[in-house]
């Protein structure tokens, strides 16, 4: 059977050259006679794979030498919790940014934790943009600033980052690695794995490791950011498949030259399908054009009662997974860097001729 387009938001598609290396290797890896995941973690094999990692994500990104670059179980949902835990130790508050599902997610797990202070929300006019944070917001006291660049449902992405003397926390779940950063500007970082990384399992944190000082010993050990740092994230038996699989695609990253060059291409891919749907009067997309995600492009259909036949035509062309969230409808194409330029040309030649069949 051949390969299809996935649209899919996540666990969102792989490199095909990355899953064709995982399958050469999977039986034996490098003449070892077993797989990654038949090895000890603690093994001198597993250890490279895992410095190898750490050392190529650390080149893709440009990390200083001032941040630890940790491996986390959970998903990102638990650093929603693990953030605050580690992060609001001798605080009182935190300040959030209120952009969508994610962010609204992020607040209600920190509200178990501390005082969250939401410092601007564009959820009134239903996310479709990204609301200003008022000079007077950020309160100085506060934990942090917490900030969801992506929001993967509603497709709204910004890329500017508030003044401030606040570490700026980020979920990068679904833009990491998709176009530039300057790591320095954040206190730290996180995303899930399995939209721009790998498959499910592992979540990235890149944290400044003055902020690792914030950890108290009380926290659950594996929860403890600077005991994770301290034992280069194996305080317990990590996800070692999906660390593995991590590293094949951060060196397929590479071989594409990089991320600047990754984000070209993201550029391009997004251009052409936001191109598409506004200059038709049958596609639209209904968020703010200053703040349209690259990543994850929703679109409705004037007409609704077809939305059912386009999913199940789209599908049959071998354009996968193209629904949107449940909690939004519409359709949702995620476009992440291993959809390649020829999946979102397919996309738009099917819109167009389905358009023309039905319009
Ligand atoms: C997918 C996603 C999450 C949740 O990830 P899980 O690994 O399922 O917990 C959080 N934030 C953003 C921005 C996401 O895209």
């Amino acid at each position: 059977m051949s390969r299809v387009y996935n649209f899919c938001s996540g666990p969102a598609a792989l490199p095909e050259a990355v899953l064709k290396k995982a399958q050469a290797e999977l039986l034996d890896w490098h003449g070892t006679g077993t797989s990654v995941m038949e090895m000890s973690h603690r093994s001198a094999e597993f250890m490279s794979i895992l410095a190898s990692c750490k050392a190529r994500l650390s080149r893709l990104l440009d990390i200083p030498e001032n941040y630890e670059v940790l491996f986390v179980q959970g998903g990102a949902s638990t650093l929603f919790a693990q953030i605050p835990a580690n992060l609001a130790n001798g605080f009182e508050s935190a300040c959030y940014l209120d952009t969508g599902t994610w962010s609204a997610k992020a607040i209600k797990e920190a509200q178990k934790y501390l005082k969250v202070d939401v410092v601007g929300s564009s959820k009134e006019g239903g996310y479709l943009t990204v609301p200003d944070i008022p000079a007077d917001a950020l309160n100085a006291n506060a934990a942090y600033l917490h900030i969801t660049p992506n929001e993967t449902i509603g497709g709204v992405e910004f890329d500017h980052l508030p003044e401030t003397d606040l570490p700026i926390v980020a979920d990068l779940s679904s833009t990491i690695l998709s176009r530039k950063i300057d790591v320095s500007k954040y206190g730290l970082i996180y995303a899930g794995a399995q939209k721009n990384v790998g498959p499910a399992g592992v979540v990235i944190v890149i944290v400044r490791k003055d902020l690792l000082e914030r950890s108290s010993d009380d926290l659950p050990s594996t929860w403890n950011f600077a005991n994770l740092a301290k034992n280069d994230s194996m305080i317990n038996t990590p996800p070692t498949f999906a660390i593995y699989l991590a590293d094949l695609v951060f060196e397929w990253l590479e071989a594409q030259g990089g991320v600047a060059a990754i984000e070209k291409v993201n550029e391009h891919k997004a251009q052409l399908l936001y191109d598409f749907i506004d200059q038709s009067a049958f596609y639209s997309n209904p968020i703010d054009v200053a703040y349209r995600s690259r990543m994850n492009v929703p679109f409705i259909l004037a007409d609704e009662s077809l939305e059912a036949t386009f999913l199940a035509e789209s599908e049959a062309a071998g354009l996968r997974t193209l629904a949107g969230h449940r909690s939004v409808g519409g359709m949702r194409a995620s476009i992440y860097n291993a959809m390649p330029l020829e999946g979102v040309q397919a996309l738009i030649a099917f819109m167009k001729a389905f358009e023309e069949k039905h319009g």
